[in-house]
């Protein structure tokens, strides 16, 4: 949905729906939750109807549930968003389902929400995949102001922009940097200079219509091409916040051949993350794939001595770098970034995960870049 007037629409309805349905910082679908992770106990009153449906939708997302299973409730909640109060006339009159995209499934989540009460999928919900996603982290999480690395329905994430930006607001971050693909990453629909720059008129409206604490940053995760050149125009790289470099091709290049590629890559003076540095998959549904074969030493040498942030990717199925390559680039004196890299607003959430692995080995958060103020961030990430 590429549409900047209708983004516009959306989140002013996300911004301004009337309490207890309009989202708090710090309690993602407004649920009645302190603070990100929900706990069992609430005492603040029942969620309203668009932010149940939302609440659902990010912890069937956190806990990695199939999209098909989401998406029915994120449909939901984008189609009640706009009707205010005709959403209660509706469950009144029984006419919900008249609605396009409200099955049996999210009228009954609905119905509970406006009549007061918890929906019982909510219910079930919070009790079962509630939780704290794993222990520890904590300390280096409270520390995090920001996430550098997300990716929107523009390329081959699940949701609107502005959804991945509110949610962001919700985990009480300060910044997401939107880091959709770039175009030689023709699978996951990635974008070229003309749609990454109507991509940025979306990313200004969402900021104009955000009040002051929180910024979506302008970003990219552009490809590291075989030759170590960087799959984006200079003139939008240039006008970009924060630039993720990775690869995603040719996985299986020759150690000479990949540590040359990726040395030049961390050189490119546009280059501020080095993402998924091995691209090896350790579980998941798309299978396992080994660790991409390069002379880390050489890299991360490159990585410090440029200021280049090492990404310590959280999605569960990456753990990407694998723990000693995490440990040498720490003893190399590099800066990391701990990102969700989420495709779902729900994935957010899992940047706890990165967090409890640099918390394990010592890192310290100075360190870690997106501890770093929003100004501290850009400064960094300007080239000189
Ligand atoms: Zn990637
Ligand atoms: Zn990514």
């Amino acid at each position: 949905m590429d549409n900047v007037v209708d983004v516009w629409t959306r989140l002013r309805a996300l911004w301004t729906s009337p309490s207890p349905d309009r989202a708090r910082p710090g309690t993602v679908g407004g649920a009645g939750h302190n603070g990100p992770v929900a706990t069992s106990e609430t005492t603040e009153a029942p969620p309203g109807p668009v932010q149940a449906l939302r609440r659902i939708a990010f912890l069937l997302e956190r806990s990695r549930a199939e999209t098909y299973k989401v998406k029915a409730f994120r449909a939901a909640a984008a189609t009640i968003l706009p009707l205010g109060e005709e959403v209660v006339t509706r469950v009144e009159a029984g006419t919900l389902r008249e609605l396009p995209g409200i099955g049996a499934s999210t009228a009954e989540v609905i119905e509970a929400a406006v009549q007061g009460r918890v929906p019982r999928r909510l219910a079930q919900l919070e009790q079962e995949v509630g939780g704290p996603l794993v222990e520890g982290g904590e300390q280096v999480r409270a520390a995090l102001r920001g996430d550098l690395h997300s990716h929107s329905d523009w390329s081959d994430g699940g949701s609107p922009i502005e959804e991945m930006a509110f949610t962001a607001m919700e985990l009480g971050h300060d910044y997401l940097v939107l880091t959709d693909h770039s175009p030689r990453l023709t699978v996951a629909n990635g974008l070229s200079a003309a749609r990454l720059a109507r991509q940025l008129e979306v990313v200004d409206a969402v900021n104009e219509h955000l009040d002051g604490g929180f910024r979506l940053l302008r970003g990219i995760e552009v490809d590291i091409l075989d030759d170590g050149s960087l799959d984006q125009t200079e003139e939008m790289l240039a006008r970009l916040d924060v630039r993720v470099a990775s690869v995603h091709s040719k996985l299986k290049m020759d150690r000479d051949a990949m540590t040359r590629r990726m040395v030049a890559a961390v050189h490119d003076p546009w280059t501020n993350v080095l993402g998924h540095c091995t691209g090896r998959l350790v579980t998941g549904n798309r299978g396992t794939r080994a660790q991409s074969e390069f002379d880390a030493e050489a890299v991360f040498a490159a990585c410090a001595e440029t200021g280049t942030a090492v990404e310590i990717n959280s999605r569960p199925e990456r753990r990407d770098p694998p723990t000693r390559l995490l440990q040498q680039a720490i003893d190399a004196g590099c800066l990391f970034s701990i990102d969700s890299d989420a495709h779902a607003p729900g994935q957010l959430d899992f940047q706890v995960y990165g967090c409890a692995r640099a918390e394990e080995l010592g890192l310290d958060p100075e360190r870690i870049v997106n501890t770093w103020t929003t100004e501290r961030l850009l400064d960094w990430a300007r080239p000189a």
